[in-house]
């Protein structure tokens, strides 16, 4: 192609816009043509045009982001304290006071930004491809990568990648809402239009960021990014929604009570202390203050945005992509999980093994996409060699012209299709057997849809027109009325047609129909009614798609783990029940079929949705009607999908899986999920995954509330009885600090347990504060203070002075909650095991407090500031030693309350 330097013109008011002329113009105003533009000349208007993405929101500044982490009403606790330590003179408390606000603030802004660069990292795995034409042959493209000029190829569930001038349109409607407000689909044409016309009049445009709802088309791109209609109001799509997971809800509501408990007991020890006791103002306001700063949980949602975000990530290096964070809890507890079998279960790579015809029948060899094989006869009524066979080369054609996929090779030789597999193994069944169907000229046609299960093309073949159509085989025995024999065309015999589907589908094979009709006149807009009559069954193509290999393996960890995996197909139940028996599902033997499931009132269906794994000949709107009757038994349901029609499905299931590979961006944007790979396999490995975060989720829960209550009930008891604070208020920061810096940490990083995928999926409707958290709490709380006053109460005769004994003091707390730690890592068995020494974070963060401890303990100006002294290494050990009980006690809680801890699961599982 000869390349003319492109500049590019813009519509400006002088001229007309693009829908008031005909495509010709907008292609030579963009020096394009129908079989668009060569690589270089794209590469090239890329350079100067710019990438196709919309101008990016500006960020906020670093130093905003940080101090919006004082916006906190905590923080303003600590600056009040602040403040009333300076005013009475008492610096170091001010200093230490602040210091401790500005780390805490660090703490949540390094933790905010880590989490965002995941996240937008993940975002970036999200971005669309389109395809487009490039000298004539398809290319998939990055969606950011399409220049002003090109040609886009439109398919059902698209979502328009720029700005486009349509030139060729089969029955396209489009979803323009979330420009026009409109929600009604709009019928696309390509005639230039007359006057000034609106955004939804415009008929021959197609507009960046609006979808496809059915039919294909091809269109010019006239703008890109920021130039294109949507870059003008400027609506940015964000692809995460930032939705709180049921959890953290929870965790909020119990932040915010234990916040009012405790504000009332400051309120109230501070009358106590103050007229029964007589505590100097001063002091007891700042004993008040750190009471509340050390029993709020106020690292929590942190931590716990850290753990899922966690998640998020490790998710998404094993290809499962999550769009919505709270499904990283639901995944954790999905009870059955509804699949797709074509290419999620099954390989989809399919090959054509057998054909059948009126009067023969035949076996092809050879394997993959490589057009090389033979056609031996099985059963042929003629005699005649697959050359000769008129019927034979009928079906042939039709198949490959009826048929939207390119067979290709690429330099290595490799052989290769652009498009689905179904159709892919049809064109390499044509190609076998040398088929030349340059001879019929595809007129207009109708793209498949799983609704309705076919598709057709209106041609004319040697100058006759005619109609060819291909689909599932039911849905065209059901259309065709006579069949294509050797000898003509006779009345259909249907007993013959449906033995050859079940023979052959009991194999295991997918099958599809093809058939044809001459027309009196040339079809010029294909539509349905045009297929109602007069149709002509040719015959039907067989085609093998084995099983997933590693499908075979998570279906059965998903059993294990007391998951259902049920297959939902669009195939023959014969099909679908022998892929079903290789691939181990649970109740293999039996389908039902979506003709029945619409025949069943919701009791029926509830039953039949709990009893069958199986269900065949499905069609979309089947997906909603089974989700809503599995989620209405009260199972948690994930449903994955990739056609437009499966959106509903997915949003109304409790995780909505779309496939990567093959799924259209509608539907990619209702999944809570998106499988990079399309493989079945992870989603079973992001199940396991939701589960290990869920539970870190719940250790570190089970971890953080008792540490918090012990530090707060020090200091209670301590004002009750009048004696002297065991430790300094800065002190009790410290602790806090140290530890929710480090420890918080170590459970976030355990790997999974043992059991993890052998245990029934929990149940999503528990607290996490249940009555066994609350008894934790109070058991650990009350362990944990109680041996600080005991080591106190042990120290003090002994003519030790406060400012040792606190250390003292402080070392063994820090040293219990560490030891606590470790208890809650393995919440059912012994928590010194094997998987200790593989958890790096927890010996990560022990170096750390242990670092800190020197530092607090050994470092004279530390001394100073927090009243400590430095200890003899003895006390070290001391205060292991009496950890060291603690931990043992907790042990033998743990094996003591196993039952009750896991009762609230079995009720589900049972
Ligand atoms: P599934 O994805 O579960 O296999 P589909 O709804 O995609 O189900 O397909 C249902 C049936 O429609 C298939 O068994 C096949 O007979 C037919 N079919 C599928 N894809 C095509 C296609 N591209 N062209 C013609 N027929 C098709
Ligand atoms: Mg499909």
């Amino acid at each position: 192609m000869n390349v003319i330097p492109f500049t590019m013109r813009r519509t400006d008011s002088a001229e007309r816009p693009w829908y008031q002329q005909d495509s010709a113009a907008a292609f030579s105003a963009f020096n394009s043509c129908p079989q668009g533009l060569s690589g270089e000349e794209a590469q090239q208007r890329l350079h100067t045009q710019g990438p196709n993405i919309l101008p990016q929101k500006r960020e906020k500044s670093v130093l905003m982001r940080f101090i919006a982490h004082f916006k906190d009403v905590l923080i303003y606790i600590l600056l009040a304290a602040a403040l009333v330590t300076a005013m009475m003179g008492h610096w170091v408390d001010t200093f230490v006071i602040l210091g401790v606000a500005v780390i805490n603030a660090l703490i949540g802004f390094i933790q905010e930004s880590n989490a965002e660069k995941s996240l937008k990292s993940i975002q970036n795995m999200l971005s669309s491809d389109a395809i487009v034409l490039r000298e004539g042959l398809q290319a998939t493209v990055a969606t950011q990568n399409i220049v002003p000029g090109d040609v886009v190829m439109l398919r059902p569930g698209d979502k328009i990648p720029a700005d486009l001038r349509l030139f060729e349109v089969h029955n396209l409607r489009v979803e323009e809402a979330i420009l026009t407000g409109e929600s009604t689909v709009v019928s696309k044409s390509t005639a230039a239009l007359e006057g000034e016309k609106s955004l939804g009049d415009r008929l021959n445009l197609a507009y960046s960021g609006t979808t496809v709802s059915s039919g294909t088309a091809m269109g010019v791109v006239i703008a890109t990014g920021g130039d294109t209609e949507l870059g003008h109001i400027n609506a940015m799509i964000s692809s995460i929604e930032e939705a709180k997971t049921p959890l953290l809800v929870q965790i909020d509501k119990l932040g915010k009570a234990i916040f009012a408990i405790i504000l009332l007991m400051m309120v109230a020890l501070f009358v106590f202390g103050f007229l029964l006791r007589d505590i100097p103002l001063g002091e007891l306001l700042l004993s008040v203050i750190s009471l509340a700063v050390s029993a709020v949980p106020e690292g929590l949602p942190a931590i716990i945005s850290i753990i899922l975000s966690l998640g998020v990530q490790s998710m998404a290096r094993n290809q499962a992509i999550i769009r919505k964070l709270p499904t990283v809890e639901t995944l954790g507890a999905m009870s059955v999980i509804c699949s797709d079998k074509t290419g999620t279960l099954t390989m989809n790579e399919m090959t054509v093994k057998a054909v059948v015809l009126a009067d023969s029948q035949w076996r092809i060899s050879g394997n993959s996409y490589e057009p090389q094989g033979e056609f031996h006869p099985v059963i042929s009524a003629s005699g005649h060699a697959a050359g000769e066979d008129s019927v034979l080369q009928a079906f042939l054609g039709a198949v490959d012209r009826c048929n939207e996929s390119q067979l290709r090779q690429d330099e290595q030789g490799h052989w290769g299709i652009i498009g689905g597999p179904t159709e892919g193994a049809l064109k390499v069944l044509a190609a076998k057997a040398g088929v030349k169907s340059d001879a019929i000229e595809v007129v207009s046609k109708l793209p498949f849809d799983s609704l309705y299960k076919y598709q057709a093309v209106s041609a004319v073949m040697d100058g006759k027109p005619c109609i060819l159509l291909t689909g599932a085989p039911d849905v065209l025995l059901a259309l065709c009325q006579q069949q294509q024999g050797e000898q003509g065309v006779t009345a259909i015999d249907r007993d013959y047609w449906e033995n050859a589907i079940s023979t052959y589908a009991s194999e295991g094979l997918r099958t599809v129909a093809a058939a044809w009709r001459w027309l009196p006149t040339v079809k010029h807009r294909l539509d349905h009614e045009d297929l109602r009559e007069g149709m002509t069954l040719l015959g039907l193509a067989c085609m093998m798609d084995p099983p997933r290999p590693e499908a075979i393996t998570a279906i059965r960890d998903c059993q294990q783990a007391g998951i259902r995996v049920k297959m939902i197909t669009g195939d023959h139940q014969e099909t679908a029940m022998a892929i079903g028996q290789m691939l181990g599902i649970g109740n293999s033997t039996a389908a039902v079929t979506g003709y029945q499931l619409e025949h069943m009132d919701d009791a029926a269906l509830a039953q039949a949705a709990q009893e069958y794994d199986i269900f065949a000949r499905t069609s979309p709107e089947h997906k909603l009607r089974l989700v809503k009757a599995l989620a209405a038994s009260g199972e948690i349901v994930g449903m994955t999908g990739d056609g437009v029609n499966d959106a509903p499905a997915l949003k109304q299931a409790n995780v909505g899986i779309a496939m990567g590979i093959k799924g259209t961006e509608v539907t990619k944007e209702s999944a809570d999920m998106i499988l990079a790979d399309d493989n079945f396999a992870t989603i079973a490995a992001a199940v396991k995954e939701g589960r290990r975060v869920y539970d870190n989720l719940k250790k570190t829960i089970l971890f953080v509330m008792p540490t918090c209550f012990a530090q707060g009930l020090l200091i209670i008891i301590a004002i009750l009885m009048g004696n002297l604070l065991p430790l300094t208020p800065v002190q009790i920061l410290w602790m806090n600090m140290a530890t929710s810096a480090t420890l918080s940490f170590g459970l976030a990083f355990e790997p999974a347990e043992q059991n993890i995928m052998r245990r029934p999926p929990r149940n999503v409707r528990s607290n996490v504060m249940d009555g066994f958290a609350i008894w934790r709490v109070l058991f650990v709380g009350l362990l944990i203070s109680v041996s600080a006053f005991m080591l106190e109460a042990w120290l003090q005769p002994r003519g030790y002075s406060p400012e040792f004994i606190r250390t003292v003091l402080l070392q063994m707390l820090v040293t219990a909650q560490w030891v606590y730690m470790l208890n809650c890592r393995n919440s059912e068995g012994f928590s010194l095991d094997a998987g200790l020494l593989k958890n790096r974070g927890i010996w990560l963060v022990t170096l750390v407090l242990i670092l800190l401890q020197a530092l607090i303990i050994y470092v004279p100006l530390m001394n100073t500031l927090f009243g400590t002294q430095p200890l003899p290494l003895k006390y070290w050990f001391i205060a292991l030693a009496v950890s060291a009980g603690i931990f043992v006690l907790v042990e033998i809680e743990k094996r003591l309350t196993r039952g009750w801890r896991t009762s609230g699961d079995k009720v589900m599982a049972s």
